[in-house]
């Protein structure tokens, strides 16, 4: 382990000489995780209810998985795609067996999945359908991810500020909204691109009948419907992938990473075979993609899913954590309600009376860590393994910070 005898304040202003401002690091130092809680430098343990953004899926030194990355570590790290390996396979036909998937695409990151997906669709609609069909059709409070594209797509313009010219082609549509869809769809329209659920726009979940509703127009229009489960994948919602909550949809790509990898970067699309063939040898890579250390924690991390039972675990767990929220907003006149779906839900507070980097703050203080999303939400994602005690422990933490800021 790396351990530097200096005092975290230290070494927090050493970051801020040598890293690009791009951050505004919390006055910690975390040097190791067991469970659900993160350690640090001076052994003060704090429950983890951000799970490094919704991605530490088994949470901290989950053994299986350790032992997976230390074995797959002395075998074989990485070869390229110029040759397939055993733990790319493995991970493709898993993935493929839970998801509406025929082939899969492996990449390192959420904004990355995200490129290959709107790149698939176009290049589907330029090479295989012949038209010339480009736009996409996103919706307002979206993210998508930090590269041109993922952030053309994303309906946020706090983050394009100071990028434009962004990539041409993409609408932006309110969400939840099918008429605003349909109405935005012309002969130029490549694909639908949305989340299941909004997460950084604040854990807004849409109307039961949304994703049935998206997929219906886009098939009269001949268009392609693309989810992004970057956040909401991997047993976050209780169901592998957020679309599994509606009988009878699926889109014809999705994109993936987060959770997947249980800490270990990977992303990923998953389509099927009509589309796939927008791919051909040479039209997108990347060096890293499909790297045998991150599909070998991959399929870990989809194999203890399983054999854990964590996906009923989540949706109980997750019922409890909004009922919880929701008791606790009932509680405080600075706070509103709670909403999400599984272990990802958001606090909703009135913005005016609670500043939430403060909120994040004396949270921590208390030895809880939580994030934030969209306008108004204190946002709860936790690893999927969190119990009701846990949960409990976090919610009293809550209601401290609130009674302070009241
Ligand atoms: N898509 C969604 C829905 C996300 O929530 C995120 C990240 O928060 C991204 C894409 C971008 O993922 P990454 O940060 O891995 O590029």
């Amino acid at each position: 382990m790396i351990q530097i005898e200096e005092p975290i304040k230290t070494r927090i202003a050493r970051a801020k000489q040598i890293l690009t401002p791009n951050h505004r690091p919390a006055e910690v130092i975390f040097v190791q995780g067991e469970g659900v809680h993160l350690i640090d430098k001076d052994t003060r343990k704090y429950l983890d209810f951000a799970a490094g953004i919704a991605v530490n899926a088994l949470g901290y030194n989950h053994p299986a998985l350790t032992s997976a990355i230390a074995d797959q570590a002395r075998t074989l790290l990485h070869v390229s795609n110029l040759f397939v390996n055993e733990p790319q396979l493995a991970l493709a036909e898993k993935l493929i067996d839970i998801s509406f998937g025929d082939k899969v695409f492996f990449c390192n990151s959420g904004a990355e999945a995200n490129e290959a997906a709107l790149k698939l669709a176009r290049r589907y609609m330029q090479k295989v359908r012949g038209e010339n069909r480009y736009k996409f059709i996103c919706t307002q409070g979206s993210f998508h991810g930090r590269s041109f594209g993922a952030l053309s797509a994303t309906g946020n313009p706090n983050y394009h500020d100071g990028f434009e010219p962004l990539v041409p082609g993409f609408v932006h549509v309110p969400f939840d909204d099918l008429e605003a869809v349909a109405n935005a769809i012309d002969e130029e329209t490549c694909a639908v691109f949305v989340e299941p659920v909004q997460g950084e726009g604040g854990l807004r979940v849409p109307a039961d009948g949304y994703l049935a509703g998206l997929r219906r127009i886009c098939d009269e229009a001949g268009v392609l419907l693309i989810l992004d489960e970057v956040q909401s994948g991997i047993g976050r919602t209780g169901k592998w992938f957020g679309y599994q909550h509606e009988a009878g949809v699926a889109p014809d790509i999705m994109s993936m990473a987060k959770g997947l990898g249980g800490g270990v970067p990977i992303g990923g699309i998953l389509c099927n075979n009509t589309v796939a063939e927008g791919f051909q040898p040479g039209t997108h890579m990347t060096t890293f993609g499909g790297n045998p250390l991150a599909c070998r924690a991959a399929l870990t991390v989809l194999t203890v899913i399983e054999q854990e039972g964590l996906l009923d675990h989540v949706a109980r767990m997750g019922d409890y954590m909004l009922e919880s929220l929701n008791a606790l907003a009932e509680r405080h006149e600075i706070a509103y309600g709670a909403r999400g779906r599984g272990l990802w839900a958001g606090l909703l507070v009135d913005a005016e009376r609670v500043d939430r980097p403060t909120f994040r703050t004396k949270a921590l203080e208390k030895g809880l860590i939580v994030t934030q999303a969209g306008k108004d939400a204190i946002r709860l994602s936790p690893p999927l393994i969190v119990g009701r005690a846990h949960i409990d422990a976090a919610i009293e933490i809550m209601d401290d910070v609130l009674k302070e800021m009241a």
